[in-house]
């Protein structure tokens, strides 16, 4: 986000590879915040792993990469050996396809990054996912460090599973009278897919506006069972970015009246389906507070209300969004199958780390990551 910042990390990066005679990069999942900065890794020649669905999200969204530049696709279940070391992928699911958490073994030490995870809250996913765990324990016989995505972990239960959303969201676009207009993370593919399948259940027409949600729609199209037109931009359903508030979004614009092709109106049900990014509240005060002034129906998640203080009956709630992440028992399961020596927290604040700390209690070492300081494992 920040210049400077940025910079330092790369001072960061360049003084590993001045340290260390081979690095190799190795990408958990194709979400921005985690491929936004391979283009740095190829300038520099590192070798970078990633699975097919990632390396196509690099090439629809991460810049600068350079021409020609290779990468290796790797897959679940698969090893690779580099040096010393053994690196093996395993399949997890998260908010988008294609995600792997990473094994890696160097001189009977084993290290497990889990990426961003959860269990996907249902039954037989909790098994799959607690199966594909004790395997990786009963195989290596010790997890020696476990780098933990603890993004949630304030949140009781497992994150609900993504068909609540879903079924959510049919019921809504069901009772619309005038368009529904949906915005969410173009990167969840799953959403976008359903979305579209209510759409053909339903008779109605599935618009997709911008260029992020038209990217994700051609990295989805040849894999849609059933015949799919192309769709327009407008639609009595319309997908569109833009759920956090963004200035330049599509629905910013739409919301501004600065969109070339969409507008709304009072008929109109504009649904959030997301949670607002800490951070982003101001600017989605203002988007909503515009909408509301207009008598745009809005559906917000539960609990968004609140956290934006926007205390308007008007505004509804409904269940149209879940995480990606895993919950406090998405994280205490992982814990609980794998039995770690250490635990590296990652993917949150302070704050949570504590918080994280003070549910683990002092029986587990639990070190935090910071910039340029190193432990042994
Ligand atoms: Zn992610």
């Amino acid at each position: 986000n920040n210049r400077s910042e940025s910079a330092c990390r790369l001072h960061v990066l360049d003084d590993i590879l001045q340290r260390r005679k081979r690095v190799i990069g190795v990408i958990t999942h194709g979400h921005l915040d985690h491929i936004g900065a391979v283009a740095e890794l190829l300038k520099r020649k590192i070798p970078v792993y990633l699975s097919e669905w990632s390396r196509r999200f690099l090439e629809r969204y991460a810049r600068k990469i350079p021409k020609g530049a290779e990468f290796t696709i790797v897959s679940e279940n698969e090893s690779i050996r580099y040096g010393d070391f053994q690196v093996s992928f395993i399949s997890l699911q998260h908010s988008i396809p294609g995600a792997l958490g990473i094994l890696i073994s160097l001189k009977k030490k084993n290290i497990l990054h889990l990426g961003d995870f959860k269990f996907n809250g249902m039954e037989e996913s909790i098994g799959e996912f607690e199966r594909t765990l004790k395997r990786i324990r009963q195989k290596v016989g010790r997890i020696d460090c476990l780098v933990l995505d603890v993004l949630n972990v304030e949140m009781e239960g497992y994150t609900p599973p993504e068909f609540q959303v879903i079924d959510s969201l049919k019921k809504i676009i069901k009772k619309a009278r005038g368009r529904v207009i949906i915005s969410f993370f173009s990167s969840n593919l799953r959403r976008m897919e359903e979305i579209l399948k209510i759409g053909r259940s339903q008779k109605k027409t599935v618009g997709i506006s911008g260029y992020g949600m038209r990217s994700s729609y051609n990295l989805i199209e040849r894999y849609l069972e059933g015949n799919f037109e192309i769709p327009p931009q407008d639609g009595q359903v319309i997908l569109i970015g833009g759920s956090q508030g963004e200035e330049n979004s599509g629905l910013a614009k739409m919301i501004w009246g600065e969109h070339r092709l969409l507008s709304i109106s009072s008929r109109d049900t504009v649904v959030f389906s997301s949670r607002c990014i800490p951070g982003n509240e101001e600017r989605m005060r203002v988007s909503l507070k515009e909408l509301h002034k207009r008598g745009v129906k809005i559906i917000l998640h539960q609990g968004e209300k609140e956290k934006l203080n926007l205390p308007f009956d008007e505004i509804k709630e409904e269940f149209v969004h879940v995480s990606g992440h895993g919950q406090r028992d998405d994280i205490l399961k992982a814990i609980e199958i794998l039995k770690p020596e250490m635990i590296i927290p990652f993917h949150a604040s302070p704050e949570k780390y504590s918080i994280f700390e003070n549910l683990i209690g002092n029986g587990r070492k639990i070190k935090r990551l910071s910039y340029l300081k190193t432990f042994k494992i």
